[in-house]
This record gives structure tokens, sequence and C-alpha cells, in this order.
């Protein structure tokens, strides 16, 4: 049986946090035995929300580094820049005529990007940017899409332009599926609902332990648990979610003694930011080693594009076809 194949990418917008990873890259490194993955670094998506492109290489390569030490086995899945592959741009350009400004401004998604980003006026482009990944992920025929909660709509937005070429011009096209893990939405340090870089509240993956210890020692708690001995709440706490993710073994003893208050704030973010620590270091031994030899992590990002070449050459070859254009 042919192997189903995921498409994926992330933007190069700096360092990666730990929501990138138990939202999206876990389950990237997970699935690449099961499936066949394509990885995308999307420097085009960078500009969307900051049109300052210095710096983007070495961003990309950055990311990259990221990728390899969370466990991405390039020989398994080609990962490549989005601006590499010029075909990208090109189906981006079809696809904008199947879908209307009214449905892209309807989208959630870059509706929060704009409040959170505080954009008074939103580019043609930003405004695009579910139009340009549906060509990331459609160039590539991916059929799975392992991505965060706020890609969804996206990945919707995906579905109904590959249905309408489909319709338009006869079937080229899967309509592809987002795959989720359990946290598929890493909530941050400051009690907000996302782990974002541009919040500023963020625990990143090159993150040294005593880094980890002083990042979580700024969490937001239960507001009503001023000192150890009144009693918690955790399901409304970040640090508890922290805890389901990162310790999962000790959670009924942390869950049973923050309600009676027998177990502090201050203790409690002690023993998980030990655990994140612990989960980290051997991501951050092998950020080491990628770091200390660039010309590999740029080795694997020209075999990459190389490949990915080959299957964006072959989908435009269809979509020509299929369109009457030669
Ligand atoms: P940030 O939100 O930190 O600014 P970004 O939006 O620039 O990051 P993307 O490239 O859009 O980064 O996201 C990469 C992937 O990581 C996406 O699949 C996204 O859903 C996922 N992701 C980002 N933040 C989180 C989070 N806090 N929890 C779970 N998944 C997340
Ligand atoms: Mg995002």
């Amino acid at each position: 049986m042919t192997k189903k194949r995921i498409l994926s990418g992330m933007r190069p917008t700096g360092r990666l946090h730990i929501g990138h990873l138990v939202g999206a890259l876990e389950n990237w490194v997970a699935l690449q035995d099961t499936y066949e993955n394509y990885h995308l670094i999307a420097d085009y998506h960078a500009l969307t929300t900051n049109p300052d492109s210095r710096g983007i290489e070495e961003h990309s390569l950055d990311m990259l580094v990221d990728w390899l030490a969370a466990g991405i086995d390039p020989a398994k899945s080609p990962v490549f820049r989005q601006s590499q592959i010029k075909e990208h741009t090109e189906l981006h350009l079809l696809f904008s005529m199947l879908i209307t400004s009214a449905r892209l401004e309807r989208n959630p998604t870059v509706k929060d990007q704009v409040r959170d980003l505080h954009i008074e006026n939103i580019s043609y482009g930003h405004l695009g940017y579910p139009v340009l990944q549906a060509a990331d992920i459609l160039l590539y025929k991916g059929e799975v899409v392992p991505v965060g909660e706020d890609q969804v709509p996206h990945v919707e937005i995906t579905r109904e332009i590959a249905r309408r070429f489909n319709t338009q011009y006869g079937r080229v096209f899967p309509e592809p599926e987002a795959k989720l893990t359990k946290f598929a939405r890493l909530p941050g340090l400051d009690g907000s609902m996302k782990m974002s870089k541009s919040a500023g509240n963020t625990i990143l993956l090159s993150d040294s332990p005593e880094e980890i210890a002083k990042r979580v020692k700024t969490a937001v708690t239960d507001p009503e648990k001023k000192r150890r001995g009144d009693p918690g709440r955790p399901e409304i706490c970040l640090i508890f979610t922290y805890h389901q993710k990162f310790n999962a073994a000790e959670t009924p003893s942390i869950d049973a003694d923050c309600r009676t208050g027998a177990l502090g704030c201050v203790d409690c973010k002690l023993r998980v930011a030990e655990r994140i620590a612990a989960h980290l270091a051997p991501i951050r031994l092998r950020r080491a080693h990628f770091e200390a030899h660039p010309e590999e992590v740029k080795q694997v990002l020209h075999a990459g594009e190389a490949k990915a070449k080959l299957v964006a050459t072959e989908t435009m070859r269809e979509v020509h076809a299929s369109m009457g254009l030669g």
C-alpha cells in the first residue's frame, strides 16, 4: 500500500517554542515512518505579517536546526524553502481566482492575527495567507496536515479550493485533512490562550534548564491561590496543563495536592520546569550538533529542495493539462 502524504510547514519568524513542539512538530516526527512527509519552511508566509526580509535565510536555517533537533529525519522527510520552489507562486495565483475576498475576510485565524499584532490595514498578501497555504499543501498533494488548532480554518479553506479546482477543471487534487495532537493549543506563560512568539510568553526549545525555571516562575496561576495552603483549581491553571503534557505520571497527585493546598505554586512550578527541561535535553543536545555543523544543515536543505522540485513540477504539469494551459 502506498503511504499517504503529509504536508506541513512553519514560518521562520524566530526560534521555536514548546507550543510548536507539542502542537505540530512532535506529530511530524511520530508520523514520519507511516506517512510520506514533506515539510516546508514558509519564508514567503513570514512576510505576510512583517515584510522586512532581513535575516530571513538565517532564520530559515535556524528553524531547520530546531526541526532536526526535534527528530525530523531528512532522509525520510524532505525539507525545503517555499521561496526556492517557484511553482508555489504560480499555483497561488491560479487558486486566488477560485475563492472570494469575502470568504477570506471571514477567516478567524487572520482576524486573530490582525487583533494580536495591532494591524490597522491588512495587506492583500496577508489576506491571501490561506490561499498560499492551499498552494503549499496541494502542490505536493498533501492528504494529511498535522498542525495546531489555529491552522484548522486554513485547512478548511484548502479543502474548498481543492473542490473548486476539481469541479472547474477536472480532478487533480485530494481534499486534505487536519490532524491535531492532544495539545493543539498550548497556553502561554502569561495565561493567554496560545503560547506565541509575538506575545513573548514562550519557553523555547533551545532554552537551558536555568532559563526554563526562570521563565516558568513568571507564569500566571490561579489568582485565588495566593500562598501555599490555599486551595487551588488545577482546571484553570496553565501550569497544570504543562504537567499533563510533560509530567503525566504525577498529575493525579498534583491535582489532589493543589486542591487541598498541600502543594504550593512555587514547588509546583519548579517540578514542571524540571520535567520540561528533561524533555528538551535530548533536543538541546542534537541542536548543539547541528549548530556546530552548518554545512550539514545546508546540505539537508538543498537535497530536500531537489526532491520537492520534482513533485512540484509534476503537479504543475497536471494543472496545466487540466486547465488547457499548454
Ligand atoms: P506564533 O504563534 O508563536 O507566532 P507562528 O504562528 O508564527 O507562531 P506558525 O508557523 O504559524 O508559527 O505555526 C507553526 C505550527 O505550530 C502551526 O501548526 C501552529 O498551529 C502550531 N502552533 C503554534 N503555536 C502553538 C501553540 N501554542 N500550541 C499548539 N500549536 C501551536
Ligand atoms: Mg500561527
